[in-house]
């Protein structure tokens, strides 16, 4: 057993724990909390020891917890996370719901604010408290709470939790980056992406928890709109979501894994999203379906508020229909990455988003005022790839960028493949600008993949300008092995694929190099599973092209 196994047995047993000591259990009145009283029942998480429901001595805190306001049950169903590290801060979030499956959408709460206390320290054990204080989890927003964690020093780990009455949320471990100009040795993240509910169990984070990265990033399709399933795997819906009630179910039925919310405890996350959030293949203001038009600005502001209220962003809730996801997270000198939104700008797919499409019969696809960003975020990339200084430029983003074209079959126009000409501008300026050692991560194809993205068009001839790496679905079902018997790999330019397995992919990055590896579960057919890795990848800076190793 290494190490890691310890970390994930007892970040499960705890969020386990958590909610089992609060069924049925008749807690403390909310006074004696500050005295200490409440140790065996609302602060399980802080102390490793807690087991065998010995009580644990509670620290000395300056930390004034609020009264329970009337709360009758354990509000912090949904797990905790953290998420959009700083040097100096970390965004902390948490969401009250003592009944997270409300069919109304209010998680068991009334119309009241709620006053939170948060508590970041330096040890375990709560021991030393370095930053704390107290928030509003405003009803407006589902009672979430997105505390901006100040005052913290670079690259170090912390341990947060928060606390109402006589609930102590489980805790979460966390971290800063670097600071801006520092030297990294190495960064150890994972990117994963499409967690389908309904089709599978997630066993792809019990082998995240175990890697203990510093971080997570998530590439988008972290809730899909549809209901069914049975069992734990249930969406307790029973149609497409419709409005901001539904959409806070869907997030509060995927939220409610135990696995996804140890490794929402475990490290911060940074994320982006994909349709799914909304609804499949959706392109801005264009639903799937054009007869669900006169419905879908409201669909979509109910989704987008939704999304917000349920991950650790470093953003403004949204306005309308408007919330800009595109943003920028450094790890010191090594890494900058450019975090994008692929979805809320874009303009509709091509030729009635037909697939596959002939190339040759869709003359949309030429069109150059075509665009997957939208202007505004287009130039903030370009500009920000050509400052970068970091050694490493990632780009985290939702579809495939490499060219996926069989003979005169476009596989995919809701891909880069569909937007041609935005695909171009992009690599040129990334050679343009002279801009080396890009890294392209991708989801949304529920297919692990590598591949030199290649001037003028990601396809196999050219000056290779990019590196792409394509993590398979967490849970989504793939493309089938039917697929991979029809695509000859380097005929395409691929350097690896695989359309069969679910996993995820482990990263390490250092200023000489970044090595991937593709990580495939046995099964999501169980709760658990064993893992392997699949396939690795490296690049050396200052060295165009990866490599399989
Ligand atoms: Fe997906
Ligand atoms: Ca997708």
């Amino acid at each position: 057993m290494s190490p890691g196994d310890d970390l994930h047995a007892d970040l499960l047993r705890r969020v386990t724990m958590h909610r089992r000591r609060f069924l049925g259990l008749a807690v403390a009145g909310a006074g004696s909390l500050a005295l200490g009283a409440c140790s065996d029942g609302g602060d399980d998480a802080a102390g490793g020891t807690t087991t065998t429901g010995s009580p644990t001595t509670r620290p000395a805190t300056s930390t004034t917890v609020p009264d329970a306001q009337g709360i009758a049950a354990d509000p912090f169903t949904l797990g905790v996370a953290s998420g959009d590290p700083l040097p100096d801060s970390v965004i902390l979030w948490t969401r009250l719901a003592p009944e997270p499956l409300d069919p109304g959408g209010a998680g068991g709460l009334g119309a009241d604010d709620v006053e939170v206390a948060w508590e970041v320290a330096a040890d375990e054990e709560f021991e030393r408290l370095v930053a704390s204080g107290t928030d509003v989890a405003g009803a407006e927003f589902g009672h979430s709470l997105h505390v901006d964690a100040t005052g913290l020093e670079p690259d170090t780990w912390y341990w947060y939790r928060f606390r109402i009455g006589p609930y102590t949320s489980p805790v979460g471990r966390t971290r800063t980056t670097p600071a801006d100009d520092a030297d990294v040795d190495e960064l150890r993240f994972a990117f994963a992406s499409c967690q389908l509910r309904t089709n599978g169990h997630w066993t792809s984070y019990d082998h995240v928890l175990a890697d203990r990265p510093d971080l997570v990033v998530f590439l988008g399709d972290y809730i899909y709109e549809y209901p069914g399933g049975t069992g734990p795997l249930r969406v307790p819906l029973e149609s497409e979501p419709a409005d901001l009630a539904d959409y806070r179910v869907l997030y509060a039925a995927y939220k409610g894994d135990a696995k996804l919310q140890a490794v929402h405890a475990a490290a911060p996350w940074v994320v982006t999203w994909d349709d799914h959030e909304v609804e499949n293949n959706y392109a801005a203001g264009v639903p799937e379906h054009d007869e669900d038009a006169p419905d879908f600005e409201a669909r979509r502001r109910a989704a987008y508020q939704a999304y917000w209220e349920h991950l650790p962003l470093r953003l403004e809730p949204p306005e309308g229909t408007s919330l800009r996801l595109y943003r920028t997270l450094r790890w010191g000198s090594l890494a900058t990455f450019f975090v994008l939104d692929g979805r809320q700008y874009r303009t509709d797919q091509v030729c009635g988003d037909s697939i596959p499409t002939v190339a040759s019969s869709c003359p949309e696809l030429d069109d150059e005022s075509h665009t997957m960003l939208g202007s505004e975020q287009e130039a903030w990339l370009t500009d920000g790839l050509a400052q970068a200084d970091a050694t490493w430029k990632v780009i985290a983003q939702q579809t495939v960028m490499k060219a996926l074209v069989l003979g005169d079959l476009v596989l995919n126009v809701d891909q880069w493949d569909g937007y041609p000409a935005a695909r171009r501008r992009l690599l040129r300026s990334i050679a343009d600008g002279g801009v080396e050692n890009v890294v392209v991560l991708t989801g949304d194809i529920h297919a692990a993949g590598a591949a030199d993205l290649r001037l003028p068009d990601a396809g196999t001839d050219g000056e290779v300008v990019a590196h792409e790496l394509v993590g398979t679905s967490i849970s989504s079902p793939g493309l089938g092995a039917a697929l991979a018997g029809a695509i000859d790999l380097s005929a395409m330019g691929l350097a690896y694929a695989n359309f069969a397995d679910h996993g995820y992919v482990r990263c390490s990055v250092t200023p000489q190099r970044w090595e991937a590896e593709f990580v495939a579960v046995d099964t999501i057919d169980r709760p658990t599973s064993e893992a392997s890795v699949d396939a690795r990848v490296e690049v050396r800076a200052g060295t165009a092209g990866l490599r399989r190793l």
